[in-house]
């Protein structure tokens, strides 16, 4: 697939496989058919693209939105109303009034944000804020995140008073959101999260008078990004929440939705890049034709991203070698002493693991260019569904004529 891809299109580009995205879509559905009103709602930010928001659509999905041109690209891909979830954070107003303008679903970050609604769209029948428990995050006696340092959320005192504003100003019924820990792929996780959200909720509803409309466990859920490492169970992760789920709410009645954006998409992409350049110092290097503006993981978080050699795969890995990109940026290595077999120029690499949050957290660093997307198909076919950017691309924000005409860009 990724040497049929790249005879097609030139490297690098992330591929994305339209069949894999699709069954994730329906597996997180079939976990959690046991409640009559579960929607997903894709994080728009791991993988922004109207290609792939369009087949989650087809598979029943919404969207979750964080942004301005986020919800552009939700309505561009005919997203309406209640098939949108507004995450509000420290964004400009306006975008409060966008997202109610579209009629989406808003989720509150903080208790600030009443007022800020009610100027700016106006407070709506039924409206989500976002949970802080503070303190850490335990599953067992394991720490599983560190809400007390992170910047979101209400906390419980602000929850109950925000709550019972927001039914001053008109709300009449109320969801519950809280996102406690990222790439986890402990089956524990949202099980444990719902008890959290289920139990707080049930208590702000009789506090409050507010109805209990649906519990949004957010995004977090895990991928295995190292080889060994085990695919979570979703539908585990389903039963678990289906049990805390009945111990509160025996007579149903409350929707969940979720906001998963790594688990659907992150192993369906890979980055199909080329090596360059061999260097031989006091380390083995490959250099290739991505860098980390293409993929900012390796690079931000020390993140690993398993790699492979296209035709090689039979191969020893008895090399081992730092795999960099062309940044004048020591960090631009996709791997650290990787064990990998014999790498020359014009191997095809792929780096693994890249739907989600990869080709969206691309930046310009170095004036680089972000690359392409392509789908795979399901008809079998290679789908151009975001084009390479060019130097005109780059320059498109400079007013500077002169030079463009100079560069012969006009
Ligand atoms: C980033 C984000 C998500 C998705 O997180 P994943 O780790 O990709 O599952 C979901 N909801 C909100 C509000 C987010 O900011």
């Amino acid at each position: 697939m990724f040497e049929q891809a790249a005879a097609q299109y030139a490297t690098p580009f992330h591929l994305y496989d339209e069949a894999g995205i699709r069954q994730n879509a329906r597996d997180l559905n079939k976990a959690f058919s046991w409640c009559k009103d579960f929607q997903e709602y894709f994080a728009v930010k791991a993988l922004p693209n109207p290609a792939i928001l369009r087949i989650l659509k087809e598979e029943g999905c919404g969207v979750d939105c964080s942004s301005e041109t986020e919800l552009m690209l939700a309505e561009s891909c005919g997203f309406t109303g209640r098939e949108i979830m507004f995450s509000a954070n420290a964004m400009p107003y306006e975008e409060f009034e966008h997202a109610r303008k579209l009629g989406a679903y808003v989720n509150l970050d903080d208790i600030t944000h009443i007022d800020i609604l009610e100027k700016h769209g106006g407070i709506p029948e039924t409206i989500c804020c976002r949970f802080n428990p503070g303190g850490d995050f335990k599953i067992g006696t394991a720490i599983m995140g560190n809400p007390g340092d992170a910047k979101y959320g209400f906390t419980p005192a602000q929850l109950r008073e925000g709550l019972t504003i927001l039914k001053q100003k008109g709300a009449r019924r109320f969801g519950l959101h809280a996102f406690l820990s990222s790439n986890n792929t402990d089956t524990g996780y949202y099980p444990a999260l719902a008890k959290i959200l289920f139990a707080t909720a049930r208590e702000m509803a009789d506090a409050t008078g507010l109805e209990l409309a649906f519990i949004n466990l957010s995004g977090g859920v895990g991928i295995p990004y190292l080889p060994d490492a085990q695919k979570t169970d979703i539908f585990a992760v389903g039963e678990g929440v289906r049990q805390a789920y009945e111990a509160v709410f025996p007579e149903g009645g409350v929707a969940i939705k979720t906001e998963l954006g790594r688990w659907m998409t992150g192993p369906m992409g890979w980055l199909v890049t080329r090596a360059m350049h061999r260097k031989d110092t006091y380390k083995h290097y490959i250099g290739v034709d991505a860098c980390a503006v293409n993929l900012m993981r390796p690079a931000m978080y020390g993140a690993y991203h398993h790699i492979t050699v296209c035709g090689k795969g039979d191969l020893p890995c008895d090399h081992r070698y730092d795999v960099t990109g062309c940044l004048c940026e020591n960090n631009d290595k996709f791997a650290i002493d990787r064990m990998l077999p014999e790498i020359t120029e014009g191997d095809l690499l792929v780096i693994h693991d890249t739907g989600a949050h990869g080709h969206a957290m691309g930046y310009n660093y170095n004036g680089r260019l972000r690359s392409a997307e392509v789908l795979y198909a399901t008809d079998g076919g290679y789908r151009l569904i975001r084009r390479a950017e060019t130097p005109r691309d780059y320059f498109a924000t400079l007013d500077m004529d002169e030079c463009a005409a100079g560069l012969g860009l006009k």
